[in-house]
């Protein structure tokens, strides 16, 4: 594929030629679990990395391969690697590069459940996490050591859609030599590419706007080519590995990442994407461009009535003027923010529980990213069992809405939310 062909081009076809069997458009779904060898010749070398080819599903599949080529094309990646969810994705990406005893420094706004991985399930195979403010790079830099070998954000911040100086994070990670991974989920490549501004790896939850409808879980891991895997830090890639006739992954150069990640972390630990799976996401990111601008539309729209309501209290959405990542936005983001964003509505818990008991076209769940719009609550849900002081430092209020803005006519939306407002006593 052209790599001038621009982004709305590309999110139709990258990776995928007319099957040369049956000459069909769409992409068939290949769901099957092996493919046959020409012969012992050419399994041997498939199986030693000598040659590419399918033989198995768990490690490549023709289906997963055309999404893994279209994400890395949107991006301006080399290569991809798909898993059968965001958090697998993660989770792979961490057992690709570490070892026990490593250490990660994360962004201490990461999405929740990957918090709750790296403190728990990782934290207690050995893989160490330490979480510090993402704006703070003095705090960032002092946590740096020989051990450590990720720098881990996410491009929006969640739940307050709070934004990072990208630019000098990658400074600093070029400075010492270590892999900077942005999970760039809930912008998606299409508002912004993080490898344009130094990330190393990209990491997506592509069950949320990538797939786009609230229907299909999975995960993608986006390959810069840009790191240089010869590297003393990363003796995983540098040192022989005797499962494959002592192969070193970093002088496989562009393909060093993408080829361990599937000859090793999905080899050995599972965790891939259904081909059906795939087969979906590949439809909803054919679309890609056209939702995410009409999330941006709508988000402006809701933003506006919420900022002049009398209900609301505070509306926290970077394109508003005085909110604190404005400029970053602006700098960042020039497409547009984004769908997800969050606001408080006056009689804090009560005020909130009110406005969520009595919206009707908005949908009461946890999720974001859908089609159709959605709002959390999080004092009475994702953040019901922490203290006060846990939940304010999470940036969460009694009266705390979260707001995932769908692709629905505005008219009916902001008539939704103001019948609920009007029940506010
Ligand atoms: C949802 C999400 C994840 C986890 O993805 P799953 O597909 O639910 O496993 C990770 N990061 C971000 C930013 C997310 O929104």
């Amino acid at each position: 594929m052209s790599k001038n062909y621009r982004f709305e081009t590309l999110q139709i076809h990258a990776g995928q030629k007319p099957d040369p069997v049956t000459k069909a458009t769409g992409i068939p779904i290949y769901l099957s679990n092996a493919f046959t060898f020409d012969d012992a010749d050419q399994a041997k070398n498939i199986f030693a990395l000598e040659e590419g080819g399918y033989f198995y599903s768990r490690l490549s599949n023709p289906t997963v391969d055309a999404l893994q080529q279209r994400m890395a094309a949107l991006d301006g990646g080399v290569g991809a690697v798909a898993f059968a969810s965001g958090t697998a994705a993660i989770m792979g990406l961490i057992m690709t590069v570490c070892e026990t005893g490593d250490e990660i420094i994360a962004a201490n706004n990461l999405y929740g459940g990957t918090i709750g991985s790296l403190s728990g399930t990782m934290a207690g195979m050995g893989f160490v996490s330490h979480f510090v403010n993402p704006r703070d790079l003095k705090a960032m830099e002092a946590l740096i050591n020989d051990k450590t070998k990720i720098i881990f954000v996410e491009s929006v911040g969640n739940p307050n859609g709070d934004m990072l100086d990208f630019d000098a994070i990658s400074a600093l990670c070029k400075k010492y030599g270590i892999l900077f991974v942005v999970d760039n989920t809930t912008p998606t490549s299409y508002l912004f590419r993080p490898i344009e501004h130094g990330a190393d790896l990209v990491v997506y939850s592509t069950t949320k706007y990538i797939a786009g409808h609230g229907n299909v879980m999975g995960g993608i891991i986006v390959d810069s080519g840009q790191f240089d895997w010869h590297n003393e830090r990363y003796p995983l890639f540098t040192n022989p590995d005797k499962a494959y006739h002592d192969i070193v992954y970093a002088d496989l150069n562009e393909a060093a990442f993408c080829t361990k990640a599937v000859a090793k972390t999905l080899r050995d630990l599972g965790g891939c994407m259904s081909p059906f799976n795939a087969y979906l996401t590949l439809l909803g990111l054919e679309t890609l461009s056209l939702r995410m601008d009409k999330h941006v539309e709508n988000s402006r729209k809701i933003a506006q009535f919420l900022n002049e309501n009398e209900a609301v209290e505070w509306v926290s959405y970077a394109e508003l003027e005085g909110h604190e990542s404005h400029e970053l936005c602006q700098k960042y983001f020039p497409k547009g923010f984004g769908g997800l964003f969050t606001f408080g509505v006056k009689g804090g818990l009560e005020g909130g529980k009110t406005v969520i008991n009595h919206i009707q076209l908005f949908t009461h769940v946890t999720n974001f990213a859908d089609s159709r719009s959605l709002l959390t609550h999080p004092a009475s849900t994702t953040h019901a069992q922490m203290s006060e002081e846990e939940r304010l430092a999470g940036g969460v209020q009694q009266g705390t809405i979260r707001i995932s803005v769908g692709l629905e006519n505005i008219e009916d939306l902001i008539a939704d939310l103001q019948q609920a407002f009007d029940k506010i006593q």
